[in-house]
């Protein structure tokens, strides 16, 4: 892609997308130069504070001293010893290295200048000082990357994806990110909407010149739209698998009291890899944790006992359970298997009928092998194809087979496979609203109308697909976007 306004300019002005809706021109062209720290603020063993404009040269030569000459000077790619002084004073801040990238080879397109600081936070809040000082002015949330997009050094989907390698809590997180940041999912896209082009330029030429091309044939327009279409439902399809790599997959663990259900949280963390420290919940009631279970990103989330009370502050613990069971992509329903078959268990089983659960026949051991086998097969006559598992979470039995089960539902678990992989919820919006238009276009080309009403419906889906890689984005989409980075990247 070139730089993102003159592309969408030229979409614009093209004959054969002339009924593309026309959106605001994102007008940006940066003369200013930006600068933010781009390593966490604390203390580390180096901080870094990144420069990046048109003024990127002369402010570092203001504040970098090397007896080897002016930093401006220096061949790209290369780092250099210094010494970092401040621009009025020539005290000095700090010994640095200054590592140099020239326009257009750098990560946002521009002259960029990294310095590296010790990683203290008075070093580097004195060396930002100076760098703004020097002429800089305090980089907004994202904007480096952001400027990598305008200069067309990447699409905004690619954009997106380096904010979620950031965030990536897991591996498999971190390489679906890296995936899209690499421009599969553009790249997919971008032959989708260039398949379309080819039918919107055809019916395009037919109108614009009906003595000399024919209408294509309605045959070739159906076969086309129908495998952009399933192109489309593809992508869509991978979205649930997509999401629960970037945010987890939500596994609650319902019951009534007494049964288990913290004694099993607590078996699943000390088999599986906790990600991070507990998070308690908003109240007592809840209690979300991070695990990974063979690669997937899993909360799992502990509900309070499910009763009905007249309790206020119980209450509020029912409502959270009820909450998290509606947000809950898999539920564990826990049950002493050692008591007698309890009614609040077959009304809580019966009110989750149709949603992906696992029975957990908990406190195995207190029970004989005889009725073991008879309360496995009354739980699963109640409802076929729904798993049950049997866990002491006191000693740790069953949690390795209860682990296999939760990966074995989410359905293949890898995303080894080539294809592109949808993550992003506005990609998912954008891509149902391309398949929408499609389903248009369908419908006139069935019922005969003009095929100038079909070409309109064709560039509306081109347009969704476009906000998706940027090429179609209004400054406001691009304004939001961004706002949700940190500072510094
Ligand atoms: P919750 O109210 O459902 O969270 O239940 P807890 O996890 O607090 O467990 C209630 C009681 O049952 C505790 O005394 C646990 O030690 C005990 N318990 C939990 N799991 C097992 C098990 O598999 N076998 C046995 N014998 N006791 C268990």
């Amino acid at each position: 892609m070139k730089n993102a306004t003159s592309s969408y300019r030229q979409k614009n002005n093209q004959s054969a997308v002339g009924k593309t809706i026309p959106l605001p021109v994102v007008d940006m062209n940066p003369t200013d130069t930006i600068a933010a720290i781009a390593s966490p603020l604390g203390t580390a063993g180096i901080g870094v504070i990144r420069i990046s404009g048109p003024g990127a040269r002369s402010i570092a030569a203001r504040i970098f001293r090397s007896p080897k000459g002016n930093v401006g000077e220096f061949g790209s790619h290369t780092a250099h010893y210094g010494s970092l002084v401040d621009p009025d004073t020539e005290e000095l801040i700090d010994e640095v290295v200054a590592t140099v990238f020239w326009a257009p080879n750098s990560y946002t397109g521009e002259d960029v200048v990294e310095i590296s600081c010790h990683g203290g936070l008075a070093v580097l809040k004195r060396a930002l000082d100076a760098v703004l000082r020097g002429g800089a002015r305090l980089a907004e949330p994202g904007e480096f990357t952001r400027r990598a997009f305008l200069n067309g050094r990447i699409d905004l989907a690619q954009a997106e994806a380096v904010n979620d390698l950031i965030r990536a809590r897991t591996d498999n997180a971190r390489r679906a990110a890296l995936r899209q940041l690499e421009g599969r999912l553009s790249k997919t896209i971008r032959g989708i909407s260039d398949r379309l082009l080819g039918v919107i330029a055809a019916i395009e030429a037919s109108i614009d010149f009906p003595d000399d091309v024919d209408e294509p044939d309605n045959g070739w327009m159906r076969e086309e739209i129908l495998t952009v279409k399933s192109s489309l439902e593809e992508l869509i399809g991978s979205f649930d698998k997509g999401r629960i790599y970037r945010e987890g997959l939500r596994v609650v663990i319902a019951g009534r009291v007494n049964v288990g259900k913290s004694s099993l949280l607590n078996a699943l963390l000390r088999h599986a890899r906790a990600i991070v420290t507990p998070i308690p919940g908003t109240t007592r009631d809840v209690i979300e944790e991070n695990i990974e279970i063979h690669g997937i990103p899993v909360v799992a989330i502990d509900t309070a006992g499910i009763r009905t009370t007249d309790d206020p502050v119980e209450k509020i613990g029912v409502e959270l359970t009820q909450a998290a069971l509606e947000s809950a992509d898999l539920i564990l329903v826990v049950i002493d298997a050692s008591e007698d078959i309890n009614q609040a268990d077959m009304e809580l089983l019966n009110q989750l009928k149709n949603r992906p659960v696992v029975v957990v026949l908990n406190k195995i051991d207190l029970v004989s092998e005889e009725s073991r086998d008879s309360k496995i097969s009354f739980f699963q006559g109640l409802e076929r194809n729904r798993p049950v598992v049997l866990t002491c979470a006191s000693s740790g039995q069953g949690i390795e087979e209860l682990e296999n089960t939760i990966a074995t539902l989410v359905a293949s678990g890898d995303i080894e496979s080539e294809s592109a992989i949808v993550t992003n919820a506005r990609h998912l919006q954008l891509l149902k609203s391309a398949l929408n238009s499609l389903q248009h276009s369908l419908d006139t080309l069935e019922s005969g109308e003009p095929i100038d009403f079909l070409s309109v419906d064709l560039s509306a889906a081109r347009n969704s697909l476009g906000m998706i890689t940027g090429e179609a984005a209004s400054e406001d989409l691009i304004d939001r976007i961004f706002s949700e980075f940190c500072i510094g990247k």
